[in-house]
């Protein structure tokens, strides 16, 4: 499953490649792919076509495309030229990128061969000899068309109103998620995974972030006190900026991909997946406990558990 710095690698890979261009084809082959868009694969294609593809944006773990009426930015793609694209998109729509467990958005040569999972092709009307492709061998993934929630500077598609702010996002405010996590009745683990209160933090970047700040995963989040809350949110940003650097090195490359693996940040990870090696602050074991269906890694010692009652 890809997780925030992921997707921010795809995300910038098609704002390279794919922002500014205008949709002349879009071809449907298989409609698993394009099930959450509810008027079906005809209507996709018709109301994409002739379409400038916006700016490309990230909330978490969620990527869209806003998109306009066809301008001159696209002639400045043609011509190989990162198209400066200004956020005139009024239209209200946007194309919303679910990548599911292994959804890929390849810009490829019209002449490399079809991959044998090629779900969606979108052709552009320009002469820059590339495609966009969704690729998605187990289909949990796909395309849709939205409306974007009306006035929202982020061109925010409806559907995914609800999601808050990722805290990588400048406009993330810290104040008012301490407030939230201060009123609710919930655990800390939990709420940093609830992406309605913060977005993009999985369970990974949530084990290695609370490793960091000490913090066990069942600490009651209304016993936070403000500078501790700055301090969890302060390792969140390390460790999801740390693989960002890391994830974020081939996007320059004419291949946009998210693979579903998370593998490459692996040698850097202080807790997740480490159970009974030495913590490498302290030398105890680290523990794996089932969590919700997943796992929390943590160490016994660093992270104390909660008194109950
Ligand atoms: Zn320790």
């Amino acid at each position: 499953m890809p997780e925030l710095p992921e997707v921010e690698v795809v995300r910038r890979g098609l704002a390279r490649w794919v922002s500014g261009r205008t949709v002349d084809t879009v071809e449907v082959r298989h409609p698993r792919a394009i099930r959450r868009h509810t008027a079906g694969a005809a209507d996709f294609a018709d109301r994409l076509t002739g379409l400038r593809i916006g700016p490309a944006r990230r909330r978490g773990k969620y990527l869209w495309l806003p998109v306009t009426g066809g301008g001159p930015a696209a002639q400045s793609a043609a011509e190989g030229i990162a198209p400066v694209v200004t956020p005139d998109v009024t239209h209200g729509l946007a194309v919303l990128a679910h990548l599911g467990m292994s959804g890929q958005l390849l810009v490829q040569p019209h002449d490399a061969p079809d991959e044998k999972h090629l779900r969606i092709r979108i052709r552009f009307a320009d002469t820059d000899g590339t495609e966009l492709r969704f690729v998605d061998q187990r289909t949990f993934g796909g395309l849709s068309l939205h409306d974007t929630v009306p006035g929202d500077p982020d061109l925010l598609p409806d559907v995914i109103a609800h999601i808050a702010r990722d805290p990588l996002d400048p406009a993330f405010d810290d104040a008012a998620f301490h407030d939230a996590l201060r009123r609710r009745r919930t655990t800390i683990k939990r709420a940093l995974l609830d992406q309605t209160l913060i977005s993009g933090v999985g369970n990974i970047y949530a084990d290695e972030a609370l490793w960091r700040s000490r913090l066990h995963y069942d600490r009651p989040t209304a016993t936070l006190t403000r500078p501790r809350t700055a301090e969890l949110l302060g390792h969140v940003r390390d460790v999801m900026t740390a693989a960002l650097a890391v994830g974020g090195t081939s996007f320059d490359s004419l291949y946009v991909n998210v693979n579903g693996e998370s593998g490459y940040f692996e040698r850097s990870l202080d807790a997740y997946g480490r159970e009974d090696e030495p913590c490498r602050r302290c030398g105890t074991p680290i523990r794996r406990r089932p969590w919700m269906n997943r796992s929390s890694y943590f160490c016994p010692r660093c992270q104390r558990p909660p008194r109950s009652g």
